[in-house]
């Protein structure tokens, strides 16, 4: 029997399915996903990010830091040479790129277009226990049904450009409101339509990739100190045939206390999977990389064999494909989980406006395409391609295609400044990239190339330049034998019974409160901003899902906003303020303002007249006391 009501269906429980369920929860969009999630043991595909990728999983997910791993940068190596990517937005990698540096201009292209500095910078992921947080959120939320099951069949109306329903291998159908098809190689939706795929490549790759863990003495800050040109970054390492006795690409990850290694090769050439293991494990210590050192058990590998591609339809009046299952390129793009993140982030308005939303999203996956043609001269390279061939190539792709690609996203989450300043930035990287050629000529690198033995200094010059090198702990520090106090117990219950926090906690009349940084008085003033809101949002509450108690009554809160936004049910994305409690009462809450934009807005107002917003809610805070 088909069930009647039409609804949001997301095909496929991978990331991609349940980030876009995530989105969707918090848009208060019921959906159902159709699939199972892959179980979280074994090693995952998708664990080093981009800037766009970190910035999303920053905004998006709060409250799951603890899988999140800061890194310094991208390095890619040669056989004779490294080329670095800084991505810690601080200052420039290098003395030689002063001129033109990524690392000089990143964090202007990205405030420019609305985006703040995402906490950790860039990261790597933890995905398998990222996932399972994901699963439980997915699982907990009641906007989204899990139906785990495959779908078989795909009713799509052409004319109207629709799919109508989906039908399910136990014989349910589903009716289908929007669909996002998550299902990455199965493509179900491009099969059952028979949507035009074109090939990036030629030739199928298969990759074989394992994690290593550290054991209790073999990761130590010591060690670590002693591998810091590779423990600290991504590492993407070309593999050639006269030297490594393989033809293909690596990579190493570490992420805590284990390193994803992985190396992809042409399907074609007879070479076993444990082969490929030794070979990687040579020809990354023949450059330095000697991850067995700090990382030495095994804990498991998986082979898989792929193909790059891209369809000449990604989305339809009702239908997206989501991330990878629109296009897949090379891996060391690092677009794969980037685009599906970027698909989620977007869920909520693909259904809203769909036509905007989707033109916008057709224009990202065109500049995905145009990164992994960059990337091809690198991976195509032999022994014999000068090197500056393969450099130039690079440089021009990452400077203008990592942050061309963010200009998207901004374009359609970040209000209507950012979107004109996008156009504008697009236009710019294209100037700058031109001023660079003609300007710096050869100096214009914002990548460094470097032989291998200058590359222990290259970095240590990088770490005295840079962010720290490992981000400051950030584990909750609470006194295990120490009891709650009575504020953390009542915030716990309230979290228990979903109940509203601001009704739940007394908050001590000596209240103080901070946005980024800067007290904006008490109470009073505390009040003043729940009140004062955009005149659209009504009946705020404010319902917490996880305290941390960092000890000596310090905590942390990860809570959301909810309230009718012009006269629909809508919640905040997850907002986070650290607090003090004494006693019974909250005494001290601080945050910072883009955890407030659901009360606030995210208008010109509020994101660059700041200083207007904290004496409008001195006076809001003098008004109501
Ligand atoms: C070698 C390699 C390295 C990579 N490294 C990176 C990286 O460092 N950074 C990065 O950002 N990206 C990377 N990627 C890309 C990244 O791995 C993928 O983007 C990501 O894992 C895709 O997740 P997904 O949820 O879309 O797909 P999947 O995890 O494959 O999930 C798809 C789900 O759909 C389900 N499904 C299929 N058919 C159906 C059906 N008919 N009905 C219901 N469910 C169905 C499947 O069972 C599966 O659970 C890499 C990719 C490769 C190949």
């Amino acid at each position: 029997m088909p069930q009647r009501m039409e609804r949001a269906i997301i095909i496929g429980a991978g990331i991609t399915g349940m980030a876009i369920s995530a989105q969707l929860s918090q848009a208060k969009i019921h959906h159902v996903v159709v699939g199972t999630p892959p179980p979280n043991q074994a090693p995952k595909l998708g664990e080093s990010m981009e800037m766009l990728s970190s910035v999303i999983l920053d905004e998006m997910f709060p409250d799951l830091h603890e899988h999140f791993v800061a890194k310094r940068g991208i390095f890619f190596y040669t056989h004779k040479a490294v080329m670095g990517a800084n991505l810690n937005l601080a200052r420039t990698l290098h003395p030689r790129v002063d001129i033109v540096s990524i690392g000089g201009v990143s964090a202007f292209l990205l405030g420019l277009v609305g985006y703040r500095r995402p906490r950790l910078g860039a990261i790597h992921v933890d995905r398998i226990g990222f996932d399972a947080a994901l699963e439980r959120k997915m699982r907990a939320s009641a906007y989204c049904t899990v139906v785990e099951a495959q779908v078989a069949d795909v009713i799509y109306d052409a004319a109207a450009d629709r799919i109508t329903r989906l039908r399910l291998d136990d014989g349910r159908e589903l009716e289908a409101r929007y669909v996002f098809d998550a299902s990455n190689q199965a493509r179900v939706v491009p099969k059952a339509l028979g949507l035009e795929c074109r090939p990036l490549s030629d030739g199928t790759q298969r990759v074989t990739f394992a994690h290593y863990r550290a054991t209790g003495e073999s990761r130590t800050p010591a060690t670590i100190a002693a591998h810091k040109n590779w423990a600290l970054s991504s590492n993407v390492v070309r593999l050639f045939d006269p030297v490594d006795g393989v033809h293909g690409v690596g990579w190493c990850i570490p992420i805590g206390d284990y390193v994803s290694m992985g190396i992809s090769r042409p399907a074609d050439r007879a070479l076993l999977d444990e082969d490929a293991l030794a070979l990687l494990e040579r020809a990354m210590a023949e450059r330095g990389i000697r991850y067995r050192q700090v990382y030495p058990d095994l804990a498991g590998t998986q082979t898989i064999e792929t193909r790059f591609f891209v369809h000449d339809r990604v989305c339809g009046n009702n239908w997206i494909l989501a991330g990878q299952t629109g296009c897949q390129g090379w891996f060391s793009t690092l677009t794969g989980v980037e685009s599906s993140l970027f698909c989620a982030s977007i869920a909520d308005k693909l259904i809203e406006s769909p036509e905007r939303a989707s033109r916008v999203y057709r224009q990202y996956i065109d500049a995905v395409v145009e990164t992994h043609k960059g990337f091809t001269t690198f991976h195509a390279s032999t022994v014999e391609t000068p090197l500056a061939v393969v450099e130039r190539r690079y440089h021009y792709t990452l400077v203008a295609d990592l942050y061309r690609r963010l200009t998207y996203q901004a374009q359609l989450c970040n209000g209507r400044i950012a979107a004109l300043l996008a156009r504008f930035e697009r236009v710019f990287l294209k100037i700058w990239i031109w001023l660079g050629k003609v300007a710096a000529k050869d100096r214009f690198c914002p990548l460094v190339v470097a032989e291998p033995a200058a590359f222990a200094q290259l970095v240590a010059h990088a770490r005295e330049l840079g962010q720290a090198e490992v981000a400051p702990a950030d584990e909750a520090r609470a006194d295990a034998d120490a009891p709650p106090s009575a504020a953390l117990a009542s915030i716990r219950a309230a979290i228990e019974a979903k109940a509203d926090l601001l009704a739940s906690v007394r908050l001590s009349p000596s209240l103080t409160v901070r946005i980024d940084g800067s007290p904006i008085g008490g109470l009073a003033a505390w009040r003043a901003l729940l009140r004062r809101g955009e005149p659209r949002v009504t009946g705020v509450t404010m319902i917490a899902e996880k305290v941390e108690d960092r000890g000596g009554g310090a905590l942390r809160i990860y809570a959301r906003f909810h309230g009718r936004v012009d006269g629909e049910d809508r919640s905040s994305p997850m907002a986070v303020f650290d607090g003090a409690v004494d006693g019974d009462a909250i005494v001290a809450l601080s945050t910072a303002r883009h955890h407030l934009t659901f009360l606030l807005g995210n208008n010109a107002r509020y994101r660059i007249l700041f200083g207007l917003t904290r004496v409008s809610l001195a006076l809001g805070a003098r008004a109501g006391s």
